[in-house]
């Protein structure tokens, strides 16, 4: 149950901001984001600095940079996004100062998203039930009234009904690029959002799939594993922003470093295939 405005920096999956001031040499703060390795790196001279971003897994991610800056000229026009796909450190962008006799002073934000940008938002495949055998009830479909609103970033997620302690299956076969087990916090408050266990996992066709609150030590693969459809990936839970245990299922794209796309999916199952999803019924 995650709600996504749009505009607004995607907090439910691990995206961070950044703001950074200097007035002259002087203060700076920076928060990392450190359950997934994320961060921009500064390297400052007397008369520029240069942003660096890294991270500590060769995944696919798109970052973008906003910044303001006075009396400094950037090597490129912000904002700006970028698609970082398996690159572990890359200059961001270097803002130079442009006449070291007045003062200078920057800031800037930047974010990321799971995957890099698509030129289709197609996603013609099937998808299996993601966990084992049997029939499963939907919580909240597409579209739904509490946090999978239309327009939103999780438009096209489906939350289902499952206990706690629920295995996850893999829906798709793909290559695990995100994981976090450490959360141990959930509640019925948008603060909770950045909070919920997930694994990660990316598809031939450069979709991705987001399995969403799992339970604390709940993951079962780890990044770069490549999993087969059915494979055990993990254990569902509610952490994060959830009211009850749940898994939230969802096919994505990046569009930038701040939003993402959610794309409908067919599931396919040994009694039908599926394309609506509805609340309160069972597939
Ligand atoms: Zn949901």
């Amino acid at each position: 149950m995650r709600t996504l405005v749009p505009g607004r920096i995607r907090r439910d999956l691990p995206a961070l901001i950044v703001a950074l001031f200097a007035l002259l040499p002087g203060r700076a703060f920076a928060a990392e984001d450190n359950h997934t390795g994320f961060r921009v790196v500064q390297e400052r001279t007397d008369d520029s600095v240069t942003l660096i971003m890294k991270s500590d897994y060769c995944i696919e991610y798109t970052v973008t940079l906003e910044a303001t800056l006075k009396n400094m000229t950037p090597s490129r026009a912000v904002p700006f996004t970028v698609d970082a796909a398996g690159r572990r450190s890359f200059v961001l962008a270097r803002f130079k100062v442009t006449d070291k006799t007045r003062p200078w002073h920057y800031e800037y934000n930047y974010h990321w998203e799971y995957g890099g940008r698509r030129n289709s938002t197609t996603n013609d495949a099937d998808y299996a039930m993601p966990f084992g055998p049997g029939r499963y009830v939907v919580m909240q479909g597409p579209r739904g009234t509490f946090s999978h609103f239309a327009g939103s970033g999780s438009e096209n997620a489906v939350d289902w009904d499952v206990p706690e302690g629920t295995i996850i299956c893999a829906a798709r076969e793909g290559r695990v690029v995100g994981v976090r087990d450490d959360s141990t916090v959930s509640g019925v408050d948008p603060k909770f959002k950045p909070l919920g266990n997930y694994v990660i996992i990316k598809h031939a066709d450069g979709t991705f799939a987001d399995y969403h609150h799992l339970q604390t030590g709940g993951a079962m693969a780890k990044i770069g594993d490549e999993v087969k459809v059915g494979q055990p990936i993990g254990l569902s839970g509610q952490t994060g922003f959830a009211s009850k245990p749940h898994l939230h299922f969802m096919v994505f794209q990046a569009i930038d470093g701040k939003k993402v796309l959610s794309l409908p999916f067919r599931l396919k199952t040994d009694h039908g295939t599926f394309t609506d999803f509805i609340r309160g019924r069972s597939y």
